[in-house]
């Protein structure tokens, strides 16, 4: 005989945790008793030596699958107190809240099978959940994860609720959001006024849809625009009303199969889509299918998402659009009477239903990269689920991340909890909902922040807040932010040295310019700037960012002067004299045209001098349209020059002008000398080399700097757990070691 006790931390909350000890240890005839307390989880048990040593085994590889065990620990040969039997016994807290929130979880097979089950009571009924499913983070008010906690209060439970709640053998013991059509939540539908409630309110929904309309359908963290992806007319009413003209739309399919009939899944795309935490999977595209052509203007790639709530699944037979409904870049809605006020401009129907949603939550994006998914945005299914850190932070250190795709975390001894997406900082929507955020998330793990990170950028609203606050602040260089988040993503040690590649649009460089493609040598406590793109001018600054045109035209007066008013290429006809005029004395003078080395830029200059855009629609759609036009079949590099750190891309424009190949091969040799330009470097700094910045979320590029990597055998470091753009900068801000 022998005792064991365990403290499990992690996600062992709201996961259906006790209930698997309890049969787990019934299983193996052990007695003593599990507790849910501030900590996580408590197991106290004794039993046959062998049957403890399973048991200890098994909790790892049988536990329920929305659980995550970080720390488990456990003290053997403790005194024998001769349990009688195996109990569950109510939650302790103590008020200190170290439990972790668990993310919001797409409808489990279970679930399923009952809501397609007509002999269920809850046959259809579109709030289906269980412990092993449903809504969590999206619905919840404060810790510990209880349904008082939970916007769920207000539902009182009906009898059969309340029994499958308080009984242990149940898939529903304390399943905090568990319903039923008696005492859970309704649908309602509402045109000019209220049309129908209930089973009516989807069926009129389904038929609505079915006639082409656009309806706005509130979900897990927020509300979905919603129309036929079949129906091309519908498709492009919702462009005209989002005012969004081609950046792509996700589309639901019912299942794998339907998506196999319009996209060419790999089986790691599909791993991904089926994934609990169901984000959007930027997937290939099949030629000419029936889906309307304006989901994805001009792109061979579309965001393909699966059913992950039994709404969803109620609603779907053929595909749908499930775009986020929000007027263009301003925060996701999520509360009912905001729908319907503003909704009316939108869409033509508004299917609410009266569970109140506390955390707004978008939905997440993957896409896979050599074989590995790599997050684009991390928000629903992810938030806020704890990351784990290299190092244990010696203070309580709150990250504001970035400015365009904000998410901010909490960092706590060695763990991060990150925030979910809240987007572009630049409008003051955007920016109540970064301090809703932050109070939301702080006052749940009630948290006072010793020591506050935020970018170097002064004009970032993340670092006005920062100075406005009385906590202690420190500003961190935007690439160094994203250096150290690679750095940590991957689990690089303190002390440890390695390149990195930081590559993305732009960042505020501690000389006061724009930064943007850097190789820096970096740890921990500090960066060396090696390595950069030769700068050059953004001809009217912020404006050059939306219109690559003008990066390229600053790129030709920095080669040829004057002279390049009268270049025949698409991006220098495209402007009128006059304007010519005004942009070179712009530029001679650097008049409201600051000086910048980003690849994200060089990106957009290439694509303009390749006529293959020369405005943008949308961010990264200059890489996105290369990744389209790019052909593995073809080698060939364009010469450049490297001289004092600095990155003579003068060559390299000169010969993708110079060369009269088709676009296809000039594309394909651009991003190759791209990625060689990074192997070189590489080979002459003789360390492992991290990549990081949104520039990395060009799949080609990425698998090209990796396959001639390989080749030179250059270890690579890619982003695991958080993006690569700016929605990761939160990672390597807590992971600063500076002593300022
Ligand atoms: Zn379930
Ligand atoms: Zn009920
Ligand atoms: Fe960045």
């Amino acid at each position: 005989m022998k005792r064991l006790t365990m403290q499990l931390t992690g996600t062992v909350q709201g996961v259906g945790f006790r209930p698997f000890i309890y049969t787990l240890a019934n299983r193996l005839g052990l007695t003593g008793y599990v507790i849910n307390n501030s900590l996580g989880v408590k197991i106290d048990v004794e039993g046959d030596d062998d049957k403890i040593k399973d048991f200890e085994k098994l909790i790892y590889s049988q536990c329920p699958p929305m659980a995550d065990i970080i720390t488990a620990g456990a003290i053997h040969d403790l005194p024998l107190l001769n349990y009688i039997d195996f109990k569950i016994i109510e939650s302790s807290y103590d008020g200190s809240r170290e439990v972790s929130i668990t993310p919001d979880i797409s409808t489990c097979s279970d679930c399923y099978r009952e809501l397609n089950n007509v002999n269920d009571r809850r046959y259809h009924y579109p709030f289906i959940n269980c412990t092993n499913c449903g809504p969590r983070f999206s619905i919840l008010k404060d810790l510990p994860y209880d349904r008082d906690n939970t916007t769920m209060r207000v539902f009182t439970m009906c009898k059969a609720c309340q029994q499958e709640y308080d009984d242990p053998q149940s898939r529903r013991f304390h399943a905090q959001p568990n319903a039923c059509p008696v005492c859970g939540p309704v649908l309602s539908l509402y045109g000019t006024g209220l049309i129908s409630q209930g089973e009516m309110a989807l069926k009129n929904a389904i038929e609505y849809l079915k006639k082409g309309a656009i309806i706005s359908i509130k979900g897990i963290g927020g509300f979905h625009l919603c129309c036929d992806a079949l129906n091309d007319a519908a498709v492009k009413l919702l462009r005209v009303r989002k005012n969004r003209p081609l950046k792509p739309f996700a589309v639901m399919f019912k299942d794998i199969e339907s998506i196999k009939k319009y996209a060419i899944p790999t089986s790691a795309d599909i791993a991904c889509i089926e994934s609990r935490q169901r984000p959007v999977v930027i997937i290939k595209k099949k030629n000419d299918t029936e889906l309307s052509p304006s989901l994805a203007p001009n792109l061979r790639q579309i965001g393909v998402i699966l059913p992950y709530t039994p709404l969803h699944y109620l609603l779907i037979d053929t595909p749908l659009v499930m775009t986020s409904a929000n007027i263009s870049d301003l925060p996701i809605i999520s509360d009912n009477d905001e729908a319907l006020f503003k909704f009316f401009s939108l869409s033509d129907y508004i299917l609410l239903h009266n569970r109140d949603i506390k955390n707004h939550c978008d939905d997440s994006v993957i896409k896979v990269i050599n074989k590995y998914p790599l997050l684009i945005r991390r928000s629903r299914g992810y938030a806020a689920i704890p990351l784990r850190l290299p190092i244990k932070l010696n203070k309580k250190i709150l990250a504001l991340g970035g400015h365009q795709k904000s998410i901010i975390a909490l960092g706590i001894g060695d763990i991060a909890v990150a925030s979910q997406y809240i987007g572009d900082l630049s409008d003051t929507q955007t920016q109540d909902r970064f301090r809703e955020v932050i109070n939301n998330l702080t006052s749940m793990y009630g948290f006072i922040p010793d020591l506050i990170i935020h970018d170097k950028h002064p004009g970032y609203y993340s670092t006005k807040w920062a100075l406005s606050n009385d906590c202690p602040s420190i500003g961190i260089q935007h690439h160094h932010a994203h250096a150290m988040s690679v750095m940590a993503d991957n689990g690089v040690n303190v002390g440890d040295e390695i390149l990195t590649v930081t590559w993305d649009g732009s960042g505020y460089g501690d000389d006061g310019n724009i930064w943007g493609g850097e190789f820096l040598l970096s740890s921990y406590h500090g960066y060396k700037r090696l390595y950069h793109f030769d700068s050059f001018r953004l001809i009217g600054g912020e404006k050059a960012v939306k219109e690559p045109k003008r990066v390229a035209l600053s790129l030709l007066f920095h080669m040829y002067g004057r002279s390049a008013m009268d270049m025949n290429l698409g991006c220098v006809e495209i402007f009128t004299d006059t304007e010519k005029e005004i942009l070179y004395t712009a530029w001679e003078r650097g008049i409201n045209s600051p000086q910048c080395s980003s690849a994200g830029r060089i990106i957009d200059g290439a694509a303009s001098i390749l006529n293959i855009l020369q405005e943008l629609s949308y961010e990264g759609q200059s890489g996105m349209m290369m990744e389209e036009m790019y052909d593995k079949s073809i080698i060939g590099f364009y010469p450049y020059e490297i001289r004092d750190g600095k990155i003579l891309w003068q060559g390299l424009i000169k010969a993708l002008i110079e060369d009269r190949s088709e676009i296809t091969v000039r594309v394909t040799r651009f991003i190759n000398t791209l990625a060689q330009i990074v192997i070189i470097i590489a080979g002459e700094v003789g360390k492992p080399i991290g990549l990081s910045g949104g520039v990395f979320q060009n799949k080609i590029l990425t698998e090209k700097i990796i396959e001639l990597g390989d080749k030179k055998g250059i270890p690579i470091l890619t982003h695991k757990f958080v993006p690569p753009n700016d929605g990761g900068l939160f990672l390597g801000q807590l992971m600063c070691q500076r002593k300022d």
